[in-house]
């Protein structure tokens, strides 16, 4: 059973999505400030977070960059909840290296919809447990990713969209393809979404980011190694 933190100072929200969540089958634990989210996230290491950005003692951006720089917790997705039509926020969490976001107010079936994607690709898939393309080894038990055989974080959002393209390489993937197959959905108001991942994800490949390539009026394509 999937289990699922939320961090939420406003109790009406918090239950409404406990309830939902809880009632689609996932553990819910609950926590009502920053700092106790921070704790709790530290010591339970949930598979999901939903960090609203509003909160008393420690504000959301400092709880997500604290448990990003933690070993423990730095591959377990966030889908961060903002205010209404503050699109800084938006912009700013998704920077930082959230794998989504909700702006309030949202349907409970849209973040649970949200929930399962992620919780899709980060479930692991037996089988094909390791897959190599040029530098770059992935292993899809563990979502552990290999940089040059030195082991390298990428968070699971990160790990889904380069094996997604390292699987298909020479062949342009469509920027809906894209987002509909790591994100679960696919509308122009997410390209942004997919941009900043792949900014961000070649940062972390250093020089390896030339592996991937934007292709113009479609979207990003892994290159063909030399046979
Ligand atoms: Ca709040």
């Amino acid at each position: 059973m999937n289990r699922i933190l939320i961090v939420e100072d406003e109790r009406d929200i918090a239950d409404l999505i406990g309830f939902n969540l809880s009632r689609a089958g996932y553990e819910v634990i609950k926590a009502y400030d920053g700092i106790e989210g921070t704790e709790v996230a530290l010591r339970e290491r949930p598979d999901l977070i939903v960090l609203d950005l509003m909160l008393p003692g420690r504000d959301g951006y400092s709880v997500f960059r604290e448990l990003r720089r933690d070993a423990r917790t730095v591959n377990i997705p966030v889908i961060m909840l903002t205010a209404r039509a503050q699109t800084e926020d938006r912009i700013q969490g998704l920077e930082a290296g959230a794998d989504d976001y909700l702006t309030k107010p949202f349907s409970p079936k849209e973040l649970m919809l949200r929930v399962q994607a992620i919780l899709k690709r980060t479930d692991s898939s037996p089988g094909h447990v390791d897959f190599t393309y040029g530098p770059f080894r992935f292993d899809k038990n563990s979502l552990k990713f290999y940089l040059n055989n030195e082991p390298a974080e990428l968070t699971a959002t990160e790990f889904k969209l380069l094996l997604f393209l390292c699987e298909r390489p020479g062949k342009p993937q469509d920027r809906n393809d894209l987002l509909r197959t790591v994100w679960g959905y696919s509308d122009a108001t997410h390209s942004r979404t997919l941009d900043t991942h792949m900014k961000r994800l070649r940062q972390k490949l250093g020089t390896d980011g030339s592996w991937v390539e934007t292709v113009r009026g479609i979207g990003y394509c892994v290159a063909k190694a030399d046979e």
